[in-house]
This record gives C-alpha cells, sequence and structure tokens, in this order.
C-alpha cells in the first residue's frame, strides 16, 4: 500500500509571516493538518480545499493521555497513505515532543521530517525590542521550561549552575511557577536586581510586556493576572527594552481585524493592512470550479458579453482546447465590468462596456452559475441572448475552523463590511460558529465602507460603529488609527 508522509512543522510564534518558506509549502499540499492551541489559526487559511483539520489543543490535565493519542493518529494517518502535517507552535524540537512523535513513526516505519521554527522565546524577545544576546548586557543563552515532569510541575534544574552561568534565560511554561523559579535564581546567587521581562502572546497583535526584577516580578504578575502563553526573560538584556518595540509602533499594533470577502484570493487592502501591524482574517474563502465543458459553439455570435475576468479566462482557455483561433471570430466583445473589459485587453483583444450594446440577432453571456439566478434582471439588459456558465465560486467551509478559533481566543476586535454582499455572506457563514449580528457587535467595531453596506448591516441587526465617507484604503486605515477599541 501506498505509505504516507508527516512533516513536522514548526508554525513560529504567532505571527504568520514566522514560518519557514518549506513549511508553508508542505502545508499547502497537506490532506491532513494536525494542529496545536498554540499554533495560529490564520495558518490553516494556507490549506487546501478539503484538507482535513485536527485540532490536538491540550488540556494541561490530560497531556500525556493526548500525547499518545496524537501519536496514534500520525501513525494512523500516515500508514493510510496521507500526507500528514503536524503543525507546532514556535519549534517543534523546543519542549514540542517532537522526539516523541518521530519514535512513534520511526516504530511503524512511516517516513517523516522535521522542519524547524522561529522558537517563542527568539520571536517574543525579538518582537519586545530585546535582543537575547548582546556585546554588552549578554554572552549565552539559555531555554529552559518552567514547569516540569516533577509531582510538583517544578522544574527540576541545575540551579546553581543557571543562576551564576548564564547571562539570559528564557523559561518557557514559567508563568504559574515564577515566584519558585525567582527564589531560586536568588538563593543560588543571582542578584535580585537582574530585570526581567515577561512577554505574553508574542509576535501577535494581542503582545503585551510586563516589566520588573527577580525580585520583585512575581508579585508584579501576580497583580497583573498575567497569564500563559508567555516566555520569562531574565538578564541584562532586558534594560534594553524601550517604552515600545518596533513592532508595538506600529501604526495598526492591535488591530485584529476580520474582513468581509465576497470572492476568491487576497484583497489588496486586507495585504495593506497587514503590513501596517494588523492581524488580517479574511472571510470566508472561495474557490472557483471552473465548468468543464461547454456544447455551444463561440462562432455563431454577434456579441460576446463577458461577465467576470475568470469567465474571460475560460473563454479564452476553451478556445485553445477547441483549437479556434479567435481571429476567426466575427463577434463584438463586452465587459460588465471594468475588470472584465481590462481582462479582455489582456489577451490583445478589445472589449467594450455595456452602454455600448446595440441590437443584434445573436447574443452569447458567459458569467458564472450566479447569474442564472439573476434570469429577470438579465432579460431586461440583453433581451434575446444565449447563457454559458463559465464557472461556479464556492465558500471553503473549512475557514469557519480558523474563525472559530479566532473567535475563541478573542481575536476579532474590529469588523470591515466592504461591500453590502459582504454583511450578507459572513453573516450567513459565521451562524456556524453560533454567533449573530448582535454578539458580534459586542465584541468588536463593525466599519461599513459606505451607506449600502451600513443599510445592510444595520438591517441585519449589527451595531455600526463607522461608516468611512469614502470607500478607500486610505479612509480605513484613518478610521481604524483613530479607533478606541471596545477590548
Ligand atoms: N515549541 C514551542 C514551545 C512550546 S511550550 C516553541 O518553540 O516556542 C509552550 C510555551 O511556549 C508557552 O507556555 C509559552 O511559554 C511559550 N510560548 C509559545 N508561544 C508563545 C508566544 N507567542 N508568546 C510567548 N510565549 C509563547
Amino acid at each position: 500500500m501506498n505509505k504516507g508522509y508527516v512533516y513536522l512543522v514548526g508554525a513560529g510564534p504567532g505571527d504568520i509571516r514566522l514560518i519557514t518558506v518549506k513549511g508553508q509549502q508542505v502545508l499547502k499540499q497537506a490532506d491532513v493538518v494536525l494542529y496545536d492551541r498554540l499554533v495560529n489559526p490564520l495558518l490553516l487559511e494556507l490549506t487546501k480545499p478539503g484538507a482535513e483539520l485536527v485540532y490536538c489543543g491540550k488540556l494541561p490535565d490530560r497531556h500525556l493521555l493526548r500525547q499518545e493519542a496524537i501519536n496514534d493518529l500520525l501513525v494512523q494517518y500516515g500508514l493510510a497513505g496521507k500526507k500528514v502535517v503536524r503543525l507546532k507552535g514556535g519549534d517543534p524540537s523546543v519542549f514540542g515532543r517532537v522526539g516523541e512523535e518521530a519514535e512513534a513513526l520511526d516504530a511503524v516505519g512511516v517516513d517523516y521530517e522535521i522542519i524547524p521554527g522561529v522558537t517563542a522565546s527568539i520571536g517574543a524577545s525579538t518582537y519586545a525590542g530585546v535582543p537575547v544576546t548582546h556585546r554588552n548586557y549578554g554572552a549565552s543563552f539559555a531555554m529552559i521550561t518552567g514547569h516540569d515532569k516533577s509531582p510538583s510541575g517544578q522544574p527540576i534544574i541545575d540551579w546553581q549552575a543557571l543562576a551564576t552561568g548564564i547571562d539570559t534565560i528564557a523559561f518557557y511554561m514559567g508563568v504559574k511557577n515564577l515566584a519558585y523559579i525567582c527564589e531560586k535564581l536568588i538563593e543560588h546567587g543571582r542578584d535580585p536586581k537582574t530585570p526581567v521581562i515577561l512577554i505574553q502572546w508574542g509576535t501577535l497583535g494581542k503582545q503585551k510586556t510586563l516589566e520588573g526584577t527577580v525580585a520583585d516580578i512575581a508579585e508584579k504578575v501576580a497583580t497583573a493576572k498575567f497569564s500563559n502563553p508567555a516566555i520569562t526573560l531574565v538578564g541584562d538584556v532586558a534594560k534594553l527594552r524601550t517604552k515600545e518595540s518596533w513592532f508595538e509602533r506600529q501604526p495598526l499594533f492591535g488591530k485584529h481585524l476580520l474582513f468581509g470577502r465576497t470572492s476568491e484570493g487576497a484583497s489588496e487592502i486586507a495585504t495593506d493592512l497587514t503590513k501596517l501591524g494588523a492581524d488580517v482574517f479574511e472571510y470566508p474563502r472561495f474557490q472557483t470550479i471552473e465548468e468543464k465543458e461547454s456544447e455551444l459553439s463561440f462562432s455563431d455570435y454577434d456579441q460576446i458579453v463577458f461577465h467576470s475576468p475568470k469567465s474571460v479566462a475560460w473563454f479564452f482557455e476553451k478556445l485553445k482546447e477547441k483549437r479556434i483561433d479567435v481571429r476567426s471570430l466575427t463577434a463584438i466583445f463586452y465587459g460588465a465590468s471594468t475588470k472584465s473589459i481590462r481582462a479582455v485587453e489582456h489577451y490583445s483583444c478589445l472589449a467594450f462596456p455595456l452602454e455600448e450594446l446595440g441590437q443584434v440577432e445573436k447574443r452569447l453571456v458567459i458569467g458564472p452559475v450566479a447569474l442564472k439566478d439573476q434570469i429577470t434582471k438579465r432579460s431586461e439588459l440583453y433581451g434575446e441572448h444565449d447563457l454559458l456558465v463559465s464557472h461556479s465560486v464556492e465558500i471553503i467551509e473549512q475557514s469557519n475552523r480558523t474563525c472559530q478559533r479566532l473567535l475563541d481566543e478573542d481575536r476579532v476586535n474590529t469588523i470591515v463590511f466592504p461591500s453590502a454582499e459582504a454583511v450578507k455572506v459572513v453573516t450567513e457563514q459565521i451562524k456556524s460558529c453560533g454567533e449573530t449580528p448582535e454578539s458580534l457587535s459586542q465584541r468588536a467595531d463593525v466599519i461599513c465602507f459606505g451607506p449600502t453596506s451600513e443599510k445592510a448591516a444595520v438591517e441585519l441587526g449589527y451595531k455600526v460603529s463607522e461608516t468611512l465617507a469614502e470607500p478607500t484604503r486610505e479612509a480605513l486605515i484613518d478610521a481604524l488609527s483613530e479607533q478606541q477599541l471596545i477590548q
């Protein structure tokens, strides 16, 4: 039987752009993805339509059992011939139990690869503006677990060597045992005035930091109710922290956007917002399914009207398949939108806007399947015509999984509706996450691009916080920059 292949992949600490190119490549091809709690859910958006997504969120009390169950799943999927990605937070080899997973695969002879990632201590420190080593402040660096297999959960380590021998110490999973850790460090000779910085949700818009010294940080953490996931960085390098790091200074830092989408692919605006520091989730996700056959002959028409750039691409592909030279067609081309007109021009042909449609004998309209539903509107516009469906656009349901995880983690504080259609689509889809317009308006600000989307949103029950004066990228960035967040 065809044996599968397993990739044990480091997802990086949070910012999705910190995954390696290799990790991203295998994620896009995977049949099954087993992902951890600390993996940024937005990475799941890279998976192919229909990929199976298995959440392996570990509950602290069921640690051991769960790990064995995960090993079993990897083995099962591997033996079933699947291409499997085991996506783990940070680097899989750093407190990631990758050794146990690799061992389980070795035992049954399933092939695997391990793909490293940026580990949380280095990612979080860098994004907090603190280098883990520095010529003047730290020449050695250690990564230590702050939680252990010992009955008390307190780490069993050589405290003497650590306290006096290492300049910069990063504790993982250490928040609960912080008082114990600091006590041990001081007891074994570390200067109580040594600076400490805690970085929670490092490299994400949720990133928060807390500063203190070995002597007082535990109390500060308790007062601030600071919790995991956080890295505790001990050492003089922590002095290099300024009020805000390069990352926290970004204009849209801290904005977690759910950006309504109505077509396939990333929107330019969303990409720009990400560059300015926002976490952007474009939702939902679409895929185009092309119509395979067309029984109509293109040569019989005087006019051909294209309803979307996809229809244009499909048409020229079909011409090629049927070995028809475009020069043999006598039809005049029309585009229902500027984008469609441009798409035709891309093939060195001209297309005209619909206003210029004249009376003709035979007219062909090519568009997505959704056009079929608009019979009355279409007949008014086109009169007698043939309709050819080039493609359909379908929603990829697995994005609802991403959406659910983001909502669970409170990582949506702003909803952007670029159109009335987006209001409709998002509202329909997000029902599967148990959300309504009312509940969404409570957890997030709602920003609409214009009066039409505002009207649609209000009608469905949203509380709209802002409607842009102009539907532009600049207006949106201004609105987001001035926004006072609910949370
Ligand atoms: N393999 C991971 C570590 C897993 S242990 C890695 O290489 O990073 C889980 C611990 O990692 C958490 O308890 C926390 O201490 C740390 N951690 C993971 N992601 C983090 C983040 N974004 N910010 C701060 N700490 C993080």
